[in-house]
């Protein structure tokens, strides 16, 4: 079974990397390969499947929709777009002066705020729009100008003028807006690609203050903090701020596709009729997942179990081998390593039947569903143990003099 869908993988997609396992079905989480072996799913497909696998309130709401409408088209409008739209901002406390756009990635959704970046520059004569070193905002072009990573950008060039990183200091922000010229700065609140790294204390308040100061915008990438990843459902909500825009994706209908952009204020009239749209963008077979999910996650009060899940997963890996500490909030976790050891400890839990990821050469990334119980809990400790002491085997300690 193994080796033919492994040379139909290498023949038939595009050649962009290797693929692990070829699953076939799941259940909370817990998913099954197709010669039935079981894994513990810690990543979630990338802080995605915020339900786990195979969630009837998602299920149910994906079929019942299907007999119903699936698409119409940005022409006309349906029941659940504009309960969606009142929904998100309402989570994300826009009040009235709130819009929502809803596309069908997080690609998408900061492709659209790239464009409201450049429309809120217009008006203010000023062209720079600022990203941190190490971001990840996608891989479409203009995403991929506000990506700095040499094996992401090269191969691509010449990539969209007008963008510039920034170091993650308070110093360097301050600098970077000294030159006058910045129309926007896109943050993530916790950046997920680069490992789970956190801003300064403080960051996320000094951007506010420089981008108001300076007539810019606050653009957050929440695509992989919000939807409740972090325990509130943007992870701006744990900072004292508002921002101008939010992106969001992944985690917000639980693995059906769809991404968009919540504006504040006026940055919520920069858009007008004619100027940027999807086709499937918003169509009520998303809408109807994204309900589910978010309604479900509200009724059940989830992100109280993902915010004591998240502390408990954080406190108890510290004692681990490798593992010098932990980091992130809620249930979007970086497990730091004394050693690059990353990608040996994941393909060693892979085998153990267990997904986690390394999206650093020192950093395990797990983003569990909200879902999770404490039995996964310790069952993840067991099995994350043994991928540890397995790969400790490998690389023992060097004796100290
Ligand atoms: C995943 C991710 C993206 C890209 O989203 P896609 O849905 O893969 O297009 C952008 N920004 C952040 C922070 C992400 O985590």
């Amino acid at each position: 079974m193994t080796n033919d869908w492994t040379q139909a993988a290498e023949r038939d997609l595009m050649s962009l990397g290797s693929r692990g396992r070829m699953f076939t079905h799941g259940s909370g989480s817990v998913i099954y390969d197709a010669d039935g072996n079981r894994y513990l799913d810690f990543l979630g497909g990338i802080a995605t499947n915020c339900l786990g696998h195979a969630h009837p309130v998602l299920a149910e709401a994906i079929a019942e929709q299907a007999t119903k409408l699936v698409h119409v088209s940005n022409y006309f409008t349906t029941p659940q777009q504009l309960e969606l739209a009142a929904r998100l901002k309402r989570l994300a406390g826009t009040g009235d002066a709130g819009r929502v756009f809803l596309a069908n990635s997080g690609t998408e959704a900061n492709e659209t705020a790239f464009k409201l970046a450049r429309l809120h520059g217009q008006k203010t004569g000023k062209t720079t729009i600022l990203h941190l070193d190490s971001a990840f905002h996608g891989r479409s072009m203009g995403a991929l100008s506000l990506t700095p990573k040499a094996a992401y950008q090269n191969p691509f060039a010449p990539l969209v003028p007008g963008t510039r990183a920034v170091g993650r200091t308070i110093e360097a922000l301050e600098a970077a807006f000294a030159a006058g010229d910045v129309a926007a700065i896109f943050i993530e609140p916790i950046q997920g690609e680069a490992g789970v790294v956190e801003l300064p204390d403080g960051f996320l308040r000094r951007a506010r203050e420089l981008t108001t100061a300076n007539d810019a915008l606050l653009i957050l990438d929440e695509i992989q903090t919000g939807s409740g990843r972090t325990g509130q459902w943007f992870a701006f909500q744990h900072e004292d701020i508002v921002p101008d825009a939010v992106t969001f994706a992944k985690g917000i209908a639980a693995g059906f596709p769809m991404g968009g952009l919540i504006t504040f204020g006026a940055a919520s009239e920069l858009f007008a009729p004619g100027m940027h749209n999807s086709t499937f963008g918003g169509n009520p077979l998303a809408s109807a997942a994204a309900n589910a999910v978010l309604g479900y996650i509200e009724s059940e009060n989830l992100l109280e179990n993902v915010r004591a899940r998240g502390e408990e997963l954080r406190t108890s890996v510290v004692d681990l081998p490798f593992v010098t500490g932990a980091r992130g909030a809620g249930l979007l976790v970086g497990i730091t390593l004394s050693e690059p050891v990353a990608a040996d400890i994941a393909a060693e839990a892979l085998k153990l039947g267990l997904i986690i990821n390394a999206p650093a050469p020192d950093v395990i990334r797990i983003a569990p569903a909200y879902t999770v119980g404490e039995s996964e809990i310790t069952e993840f400790l067991d099995v994350f143990g043994q991928a540890l002491a397995a790969v400790r085997e490998e690389h023992p300690v060097e004796a100290t003099a």
